[in-house]
């Protein structure tokens, strides 16, 4: 693979340094061109520094793009893991088809971003709690105002050296169940993992944190009832002794921790449902102390614990406010896989040779 070499490396932030999220990137990006004429080519690693696009590029106006989210971790002998890459490979081409944005080849992309990887393993941070996180992304680079599917994309990898996901760590989150605004609906773009989705959700977000929430938790578009899921995560709730998850009914990002969840709940044993389950039973479920636990999944956060929700200007606590069992199981079984502390017994972590 074709790489470019940096003249001057970047600072790299300190070790004692929080990193927060998204704040600090590395070296060096991968990226690949699309063209009608030659389809995906020129694979290539090269510096990471600010790209110049005319304004009347495609992805500024209609926001033909998608992304991934993905991390990386050194092992304890020294090597790097990313998990489950290749579901997210799978997930972006699935993303790629509802945009109308050509398939990618996965073995390139993966290749390049194991290239880049060990170019930048010195960036993966190695605190408890801290990752090397992964934005693979397409954007439509063709320079014309018609909506119309573009002939020509960019298809890049940036990495970003992350400490935990939301600021107060693995406090329980607050979320408020937003009944007037929607993410998505049957249909529309939800289960892609596309730009456009995440402008949408902002100003619900920002009402919400100008009252003090962490995050919006979304009903669906339809009825204002069933529960759908959070930004950036996927929800789960446990009612007495089910564990419960939203089914993918089509306006829910297909989350990746959340299918990983799902397998470890069912292998250990737990009565696990994946269906509608509306505001209503959960509301009941807290007014008559059987939600025993709730929290959200996400590559970003991971597994989040939700201490408090509100609805219709209700506050219901959660567990006390505090981690729940299955939370704090999960939790230690999906970071134990991740971090090589944990064997492996799905194959979920790939080595990065
Ligand atoms: C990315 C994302 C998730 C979580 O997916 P993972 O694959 O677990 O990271 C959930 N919901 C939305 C809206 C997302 O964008």
């Amino acid at each position: 693979m074709k790489f470019i070499e940096r003249k001057v490396l970047k600072q790299k932030p300190g070790k004692d340094e929080p990193l927060g999220f998204g704040h600090y990137f590395t070296d060096y990006m991968f990226t690949m061109k699309y063209t009608k004429e030659k389809g995906w080519h020129d694979p290539q690693i090269e510096p990471n520094e600010p790209v110049k696009f005319d304004l009347a590029t495609t992805i500024f106006h209609y926001a033909q793009g998608i992304f991934e989210g993905m991390k990386a971790f050194i092992q304890p002998d020294g090597s790097i893991a990313v998990f489950r890459p290749e579901e997210n490979w799978a997930r972006m081409n699935r993303s790629a088809e509802r945009m109308c944005i050509p398939q990618f080849p996965a073995d390139v992309v993966e290749e390049g971003l194991e290239e880049l990887l060990k170019i930048e393993k010195d960036w993966i941070p190695t605190k408890p709690g801290t990752a090397l996180y992964i934005r693979p992304t397409i954007v439509a680079t063709r320079v014309m105002l018609g909506v119309h599917a573009s002939t020509e994309y960019l298809f890049f990898i940036i990495l970003s050296p992350v400490g935990s996901y939301y600021a107060h760590g693995l406090e329980p989150t607050k979320l408020l169940v937003e009944d007037f605004y929607v993410r998505s609906a049957i249909g529309g773009t939800g289960e892609a993992k596309c730009l456009g989705n995440y402008a949408a959700s902002m100003k619900a977000g920002e009402e919400a944190e100008e009252k003090g929430f962490d995050q919006v938790l979304w009903l669906d578009a339809k009825d204002k009832k069933y529960v759908e899921e959070v930004g950036s995560m996927n929800m789960f709730f446990v009612i007495g002794g089910e564990v419960v998850t939203p089914a993918l009914v089509g306006s829910i990002l297909p989350g990746i921790t959340r299918k990983s969840c799902l397998q470890v709940l069912r292998d250990k044993g737990y009565r696990v449902s994946e269906r509608r389950i509306s505001i209503d039973e959960v509301i009941e479920a807290a007014k008559n102390g059987t939600l025993d636990e709730a929290f959200g999944t996400g590559t970003a956060a991971v597994i989040s614990p939700v201490g408090l929700i509100q609805y219709k200007g209700v506050d219901y606590v959660i567990n006390g406010g505090k981690m729940g069992e299955i939370t704090k199981m999960l939790y230690d079984t999906i970071t134990g896989i991740q971090y090589g502390k944990l064997e492996d017994k799905y194959g979920w972590r790939k080595i990065v040779k």
